[in-house]
Order: structure tokens, then sequence, then C-alpha cells
């Protein structure tokens, strides 16, 4: 029976995030995926900056950013198309080191999350394969698998599985975790357009139509590719709405059939839901296995992005050290409170884009000069988990820093967490200690000097763990 470091099941998002990010240290994957390609459905087409940081660790931004656009952002109008709400997303580089936000297309992220784990020797993929039931032993954990096209059954072991396996999570179920209904639940007709020629009298922002009547959405997406969300009644035949009839009929406002093809369509169920376990010994359970929100704000995929980046570098200390229960446990405690944040404010713009909601969607909207509402992306923090809550920068994003040579400070800690000390401090620090100098990196001495920190303990999913004055000295001492 083969034996591996990590088992992933399902190769999403949220599988191939966390596979790239465990193979860029060495460890030995199995990634199994039940179908034999992409996802042909229309998803997610946005992501922020925290996201891309994401990806620039996992080594894949070079290449990829050509298939993004940066994202202007949202404004929410009512049924007489006023603008009732702006949700502008400043063309300014952020603490992560990128744009606030993105359009892509879900697909050209995923071939290039695969195409990167081909530099990896030690990670294999098995599709068309279907786990079926899981086994927990001492220290590893026996999976059960199925060959979809021959039906043939298998077993392999690993040390850690995580179910990435989407809403109808097998690995959720085998671990009999309780799957809670957060209370948004309303069908959705999605439908994927390419422009024939470009057609400027279109939005190059998202347009959120707060409808009653017909809660829709508009996406200006990539190149010549656009998006149309429009909510459907339970009395309307499904069959009905994706005839091409009724959908052109429906963008008639917009385009007619002669400037466009119709590329993708579909219906969903927006769902706002939450796994109350998210694990059990060494099974664990990342992206929409964990949670589901309606995609008003484009963060579901973001947050099982969120999920792989907290959780590879737990699992791989763990793998190089000891098993650590505890280290392991503060996976979803750190977890849950964040996104459950994104879901809550998800549904309440689904409320306003629905009518039935005040615009007052985060904690910060406020009025602008010319009347009108405009609101700002929201950033929780961490869960209680690692290090002290009363620490206020604790379970903060570190911002991305470059070094005097111009590469950046992430470069130095995508695998172990970095000690950061106050160049003040230099000659008092004994000459041992692994740590990097504030003055090795632009703006560093700055931005701690404005916190009044000395040093820091930065994670390597580039949350704060430590802030430390060195006046106290003894708690400095415990870190090093
Ligand atoms: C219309 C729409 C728009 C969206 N827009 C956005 C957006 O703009 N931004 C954003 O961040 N999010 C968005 N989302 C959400 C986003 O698409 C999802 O959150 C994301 O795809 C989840 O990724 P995942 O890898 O966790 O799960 P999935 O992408 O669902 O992948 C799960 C994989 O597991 C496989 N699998 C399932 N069971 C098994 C099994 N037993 N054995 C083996 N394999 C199995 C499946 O085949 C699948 O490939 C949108 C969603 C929708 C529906």
């Amino acid at each position: 029976m083969k034996k591996y470091d990590v088992a992933i099941v399902g190769f999403g998002p949220t599988g191939g995030t966390l596979a790239n990010l465990l193979a860029l240290q060495g460890f030995s994957i199995l990634i199994i995926e039940k179908e034999k390609s992409f996802y042909p459905l229309p998803r997610a087409v946005h992501f922020d900056d925290e996201i891309m940081r994401v990806f620039q660790t996992i080594g894949i931004t070079d290449k990829f950013l050509k298939h993004t656009i940066i994202n202007k952002g949202t404004k929410f109008v009512n049924s007489k198309n006023q603008v009732v709400l702006d949700w502008p997303r400043p063309r300014s580089i952020t603490e992560n080191g990128w744009y606030p936000s993105y359009r892509f297309h879900q697909p050209d992220l995923e071939r290039k999350l695969r195409r990167r784990l081909k530099d990896f020797k030690k990670v294999s993929v098995m599709q068309s394969t279907k786990v079926n039931s899981l086994k927990e032993e001492k220290s590893s954990v026996k999976i059960f698998i199925e060959n979809i096209n021959n039906n043939k059954i298998s077993e392999i072991r690993a040390k850690y599985i995580i179910g990435c396996d989407g809403a109808r999570s097998t690995i959720r179920k085998q671990i009999k975790a309780k799957f809670q209904n957060l209370g948004f639940t309303q069908k959705w007709a999605v439908v994927d357009l390419i422009l024939k020629k470009n057609k400027k009298e279109l939005p190059d922002r998202t347009i959120q139509y707060s409808n009653s009547k017909r809660p829709a959405t508009y996406c200006r997406n990539v190149g010549k590719r656009r998006r149309w969300e429009f909510a459907i009644n339970n009395a309307e035949s499904e069959k009905k709405v994706l005839s091409n009839s009724y959908i052109w009929n429906f963008l008639k406002p917009w385009l007619k059939p002669s400037e466009a093809s119709l590329e993708r369509k579909t219906i969903y169920t927006f769902q706002s839901a939450i796994s109350k376990k998210w694990k059990k010994g060494r099974v664990f359970l990342a992206g929409d296995a964990a949670h589901l929100m309606p995609p008003f704000m484009g963060q579901g995929m973001c947050a099982g992005v969120r999920d792989a980046s907290n959780l590879a570098w737990k699992i791989a200390y763990c793998l190089k050290n000891n098993h650590s229960e505890k280290l392991l446990n503060t996976y979803q405690s750190e977890r849950y409170s964040n996104v459950i944040e994104y879901i809550k404010t998800t549904v309440k713009m689904g409320e306003f884009v629905n009518a039935v909601g005040t615009s007052n969607i985060t904690g910060e909207v406020s009025s602008t000069q010319n009347g009108q509402k405009s609101m700002k992306s929201i950033k929780p923090k961490l869960g209680k988990g690692l290090g002290k809550i009363n620490d206020k920068n604790r379970g903060k994003i570190f911002p991305q820093f470059k070094l005097k040579n111009g590469k950046s400070l992430d470069n130095k800690f995508f695998d172990k967490p970095l000690l950061i000390i106050s160049s003040k401090y230099k000659k008092k620090l004994p000459k041992k200690i692994n740590y990097i100098n504030s003055n090795t990196a632009k703006g560093l001495n700055e931005y701690m000097l404005n916190l009044k920190i000395d040093a820091f303990v930065v994670r390597p999913d580039r949350f704060i763990l430590n802030s430390i004055n060195l006046n106290k000295f003894d708690s400095l001492k415990k870190i090093i």
C-alpha cells in the first residue's frame, strides 16, 4: 500500500493551492480528484490582494498576472438605475504588495496551479478517482479510493488528509461534521458571455442591481468575457430560464445576440453554511467543504485559499517535527471566526441586492460629498489560536516589505516563522539567534516605530504571531 505525507481530496482551487504550498517544502503528496478535467460551469471571477500574495509564495504570479485585470470596484444601483452605494477599489498597492482586487477566469487559475505542481517530483495526481471512505489509524489515515472508469477499489495511506472536496464533501460526512445552514438560500441563474467586439457602453465595474423584482449582478471580467447573474424564483422553470430566448430577453437592456456568444450558463442555489467541525484527528476540511457563501463579495474561493495558507505551514511543522494536536487545533479556531465575518457580510450584501436589507453592509459605510454612500472592504483578523489574544497586532496581516536588493522579504520565510528585531538592539542581541534586523527592509523601521513595537514574529502565512516591546525583554527571550 502506497504511503504519502499528505493526501488532498479535490483538485479545485483550495486543493491546488494547498498542494502547492506543501510541495514547496518537499513533502510527498497525493491529490485525488473524481473529475477527469476542470469544473466546466461558471464560478469565481474575483480575488483580492491577500490571495495574490499566496499565489506569489507559490510562484505563479509572473505567468498568471496576464490572465487577470485590476478590478475597479462595485456600484449598487436601485430599480431607477440610481447609484445607492459605491464600493471602490483604489488603484493603489496595498500592504500585501498587490492591488486590492483582481478579476480572473477560474479555469486559468486552476491551470496555473496544476502546471506549477508538475515542477515537484513528489506530487502525484489521480484523476477520475474518488474517495469513498476513511479509516483513522494511530499515526496515519487509510483511504479507500475508487477508479471511476473501472470501479476498481484500492487503499492508500497518508499521515494527513485534507478534504478540499467542495460543497458536498465526502470527507465532511466521513468525520460526521454537521453543516450548519446560516440562513441565505436563493436560486440564481449565471450566464457567461464572450463579446464579439468591445462594447464601451457596458460598465467597466461590477454592478449590483438592487431590486426586489429581479436582483441581478453584472461582472466586467477579463478580456471580452462578461457575466450576468440574476435571481429566479422557485415558481420559474429552470429549463425555461436557461433557454437562449429567455436569456437574450433578459440581456436586452445591455446586449443583442449578434454582439456576444453565450459561453456557459447554469443555475445555482446560493447558500451560506459552515461546518461545525473542521478537523478530526489527522483529517481536515478546507474550502467549500468547510464553508459556503453566496458570491456577492467574490470571497468563497478566497476563503478556501486562506484555509490552505493557514493549514499548510502547520501540517508542514508537524511533518518535520512531531504531530501536535494543540497546533493543529488552532486551524479551525483561527479560520472559523474570520470566514464567518465574510459570510455575514456577504449575506448582508445579498439582502441589499434583494432590496430587503440596508446599505450598512460593513461597519465602514460613509456618506461622500455628493450624498452617496461608500463602503470599504473588510479585513477580519484571525480568530483566537496561536499567540496572545491581548496582543493587539497578533492575527493581523504583516505587510510585504522589500529588501534593499529589491527582493521581497516574504521570500525569506515561506517555511518557518520570521523574527524581526528593531536595528537599535542589534548590538545587544546574542550572535547566535536567527533574526532579521529592521534596517534590512525598506519602510520596516518606520512601520515598527509607528506601532511602537521593537520585535515581531511573523508566521509563514504572513500573519503576525507576536509583537513585542523590548522593555519586556523576557518575552523576547522566550520566543528566541
Ligand atoms: C456563480 C459563482 C461565482 C463565484 N464567484 C466567486 C468569486 O468571484 N470569488 C471567489 O472567491 N469565489 C467565488 N465563488 C466561489 C468559488 O467558486 C468556490 O468557493 C471555489 O470554487 C471552491 O473551491 P474548492 O476547491 O474549495 O471546491 P471545488 O472547486 O468545489 O472543488 C472540489 C473538488 O473536489 C472534487 N471532489 C468532490 N468529492 C470528491 C471525492 N469524493 N473524491 C475525489 N474528489 C472529489 C470535485 O470534483 C471538485 O473538483 C463563486 C461561486 C459561484 C457558484
